[in-house]
């Protein structure tokens, strides 16, 4: 069991009347535990809980608001609290709930928590992600052991306890090194009054009040409809959301209004007076021309310093800290704003081609390089399905393509297209980008076009195809199920000297880059010798196994084709956009603009890009041997 509350309180009798919380037998009915050593009043809490709609940008608005608080000097520690059962977000369909991202530590979790790792460019772990099915499976396996000590188990106190416990525990060793954290930022998922939800918001009354004053800042964020039809804002559907979250005890300290255009007085007064939140707690969130000058928009209406106020941290702020972070973050968004210099296309290859939240990051890490580079990317989806030989020049776009990507993927749908794809951009030299899935489509095109194995193929498709060239990893095949088990997480990659991927990682002296991982399926071992001999060069592998991890062609071949069996896109961050991504979108625009000087590229990868191949003209590296088996 964990240990009672240790009554650390600043406030004498507040710790007395909070040891009884600590408690859990016949004689109390309190039950809140708190982790070895925690102490009241030294960690603080900002909860960002949505009312009127889902989608409002929750995650975007909590992270925002965490990095003001770090620039400051301050320690934080996000937690995304989800309200389904899933244990994790593993088995969920990305089309349903937008992509799966992945932790270092492997865990598979809301695109939130992409969001929180690049605007606070801080890895986070399976301890800043909580779902309903993780509380519960927790709560009935402590009861299964005996640990209520003869008491019913309830949804409160014991559910709520839990979640207390965890959002303490995080207080505790979320921040930077696994050390303490100044302040958490709790996102509850969904909106106030969901069913599933409810016990989230009742645990976080409950924190509030047993951490005593300034210890709680609830934000309530809520949405203020503007009707075509009317031609103006109005407040009724935001102030029926607020006072929702108000009958469930919690009173907000600050209201964030989302929005499309500014909100207006009328309608800020309007929300303040049924509220009881004064008017500069009352905030304007409309939409920005990108998430990234969110943080700048907030501090110039001062809600960081509102949110120090309410939490009596003033004296915790480290001025130098932050002007010297303000700094950097503003220089990248004074080139979010600058007219950009270039304009390339990319064409990415998606199944559902309309949903974007699917492929979030890889929107997320185009953008940062393409800010980095001054280039204006336009993205067009190609839904790989009816795609062929005969038609893909076509529907790649001809001549208007500048780079192909073909992103990670499950399942059989529109994979021949997309090795269409793959083929089309090697034999026209477009520069290509493949992840994870795109990397194994391109280990399939190569076998068959160039090795000239026919029917070579992943046995995620075809389970007795002639020649599996991709194959499940060993350790894959004896995990029977899906939920977590894949190869995941953060794995190092030995990279080769002399390669494009060592130019653009420059890897320093140990020769290898941590990058994170999420498949079932590689490349079988078996057919390494030969794809290298007929010019697909590995450039990246497992420091100890034959597992292929990166693979380019010669510089003679091709100006710009590399693939990835890990996923850049999860670790692009603003300030340190991902190098895949930035050699991407550089020879997309040498592509587009072959003479143009490019000021803004790194110096070796622009070497790298004019370093003129032997032959422009010759149509495909043949191979120098092609076998058999
Ligand atoms: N389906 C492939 C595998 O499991 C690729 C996975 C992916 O693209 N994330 O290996």
């Amino acid at each position: 069991m964990p240990n009672p509350l240790p009554p650390e309180s600043p406030d004498a009798e507040n710790a007395a009347f909070l040891r009884q919380f600590g408690r859990s037998n016949e004689t109390t009915e309190f039950y809140s535990p708190s982790p070895e050593g925690y102490q009241s009043g030294r960690h603080k809490f900002v909860a960002v809980m949505g009312t009127v709609m889902s989608g409002l940008g929750k995650g975007i608005f909590s992270s925002s608001l965490a990095k003001l608080l770090k620039d400051k000097g301050l320690a934080v520690a996000p937690i995304k609290m989800e309200g389904y059962l899933n244990i994790d977000s593993g088995t969920l369909n990305p089309f349903r709930h937008g992509e799966v991202f992945v932790l270092d530590d492997g865990t598979e979790c809301d695109m939130d928590l992409g969001t929180y790792e690049r605007v606070l460019n801080q890895n986070l772990t399976r301890a800043n992600f909580v779902t309903s099915g993780q509380i519960y499976a927790e709560i009935l396996e402590q009861e299964r052991r005996g640990g209520f000590l003869g008491r019913d188990v309830q949804m409160i106190p014991h559910v709520t306890g839990l979640v207390k416990l965890r959002l303490r525990h995080l207080a505790m060793t979320g921040g930077p090194g696994g050390g303490p954290a100044d302040v958490v930022f709790i996102e509850v998922g969904g909106t106030v009054g969901d069913y599933e939800n409810g016990f989230y918001i009742e645990a976080l009354r409950e924190l509030a009040f047993e951490e005593g004053p300034q210890s709680m800042c609830f934000v309530a964020l809520t949405y203020i409809i503007e009707p075509a039809i009317l031609g103006e804002q109005k407040s009724k559907a935001a102030q029926l959301g607020i006072k929702r979250l108000m009958e469930t005890g919690v009173q907000p300290h600050i209201i964030a209004c989302r929005a499309k255009n500014p909100v207006n007085d009328t309608v800020m007064q309007k929300i303040a007076m049924y509220s009881n939140v004064p008017m500069k707690r009352v905030f304007s969130m409309h939409d920005r021309e990108s998430i990234y000058t969110i943080p700048e928009a907030m501090w110039s209406e001062g809600l960081d310093r509102e949110i120090l106020s309410i939490l009596g941290l003033h004296d915790r702020v480290d001025p130098v800290h932050e002007e010297r972070a303000r700094r950097r973050w503003s220089e990248y968004a004074d080139k979010i704003r600058a007219p950009r210099r270039h304009k390339v296309t990319l064409g990415i290859t998606g199944k559902y081609t309309t949903v974007r939240d699917a492929y979030a990051s890889i929107d997320k890490a185009i953008e940062h390089a393409a800010t980095h580079l001054s280039a204006d990317v336009q993205v067009k989806w190609i839904d790989t399905s009816d795609i062929t030989q005969a038609n893909v020049a076509d529907r790649l776009g001809g001549n208007g393509i500048h780079g192909v990507i073909v992103p990670g993927g499950f399942g059989e749908r529109g994979v021949e297209g997309k090795i269409a794809c793959v083929r089309h951009a090697r034999e026209q030299r477009i520069p290509y980008l493949g992840i994870c899935l795109g990397f194994q489509m391109a280990v399939i095109d190569y076998a068959r076009h160039v090795l000239k194995l026919q029917g070579a193929n992943s046995t995620e498709f075809e389970p007795d195809c002639p020649h599996p060239v991709i194959a499940e990893l060993p350790e894959q095949k004896k995990i029977e199920g899906l939920g977590g088990t894949m190869r995941l997480g953060a794995q190092d990659v030995l990279l080769e000297p002399d390669s494009l991927a060592w130019m653009l990682f420059e890897p320093g002296e140990q020769a290898t880059v941590p990058q994170r991982f999420r498949h079932r399926w590689e490349v079988e071992p078996a057919y390494v010798d030969r794809l290298t001999a007929a010019g697909l060069r590995f450039s990246g592998r497992h420091p100890d196994y034959p597992i292929m991890q990166v693979l380019e062609l010669d510089r003679s071949a091709h100006p710009y084709f590399l693939a990835a069996q890990f996923h850049p896109e999860l670790t692009s961050r603003p300030l340190r956009p991902h190098p895949m991504f930035m050699g991407l979108v550089a020879a997309a625009i040498v592509r587009a603009e072959p003479d143009l000087a490019q000021e803004s590229m790194p110096a070796t990868l622009l070497r790298w890009l004019h370093t003129p191949s032997t032959d422009k003209t010759a149509p495909v590296v043949e191979p120098r041997r092609a076998v058999d088996p």
